[in-house]
């Protein structure tokens, strides 16, 4: 169940909304407190944040600009304040979404759900400096571009892209390719590799895939030309 957080001071507001948002099915917090608002909403870790603009103790703009800076947490501001130069401030600071009291339930609960979609097909992105991997179908999207990458070749790259050091074992590799360790399989390995070289050269990405004696192989970037 999808959890959302309601920055709102006036109370009959708040408790409309949370009715709400309970009767459509998501899990709902209320703050009744608006010292250090965005460290209680961080501190809350929602899947969604309705934040108010006009607040008893500072400013919806200053607390939805706090939150942006630490964290990706998708926010819907709802405020009374239409102004267009309101919407393009809060906009700027890192909100989602802007909609202006008295609102429609049907309108605010289709933009809640547009928001929750978008970010949770967010998650599912691997980003680099200047590419992005979809894990669930290993579309890889670079300079404009999208390919959709061979399964195993995939899985590897979402492998190398998720260590640390961007270096797998030989055994990290037959386990993900395999789901075993107990034969390694030298030559099917590399054949494996091969193609994924061949298809990071195809994409044109500046990264190669590089052997590491008696350990692995490892995910590198080009130089820059
Ligand atoms: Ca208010």
């Amino acid at each position: 169940m999808k959890r959302i957080i309601i920055v709102e001071d006036e109370e009959l507001i708040r408790e409309e909304l949370s009715l709400m948002l309970e009767k459509a099915g998501y899990r709902v917090e209320s703050l009744c407190e608006f010292q250090g608002v965005a460290e209680q909403v961080l501190e809350a870790d929602p899947d969604l944040l309705i934040l108010d603009l006009n607040l008893p103790k500072e400013s919806g703009f200053r607390i939805c600009q706090n939150i942006k800076k630490k964290s990706s947490l998708p926010i819907l501001v709802l405020t009374s304040r239409e102004q267009v130069k309101d919407e393009v401030r809060a906009l700027k600071l890192g909100a989602d979404e802007y909609l202006t009291k008295p609102f429609r339930k049907e309108r605010l609960l289709a933009r809640i759900e547009n928001l929750l979609k978008r970010y949770e097909a967010r998650a599912n992105l691997l980003a680099r400096d200047d590419f992005l991997l979809d894990r669930n179908t290993y579309t890889l999207y670079f300079q404009e571009n999208s390919t959709v990458l061979p399964a195993n070749q995939g899985k590897l790259l979402e492998a190398f892209l998720t260590t640390e050091t961007d270096l797998l074992s030989k055994e990290k590799l037959s386990l993900l390719l395999w789901g075993t360790t107990e034969f390694i399989d030298e030559n099917a390995l590399q054949v494996n590799i091969t193609r994924l070289r061949r298809v990071l050269k195809e994409v044109g990405l500046p990264y190669r895939v590089v052997a590491v004696r008696g350990i692995g192989y490892k995910l590198i970037r080009e130089p820059c030309k």
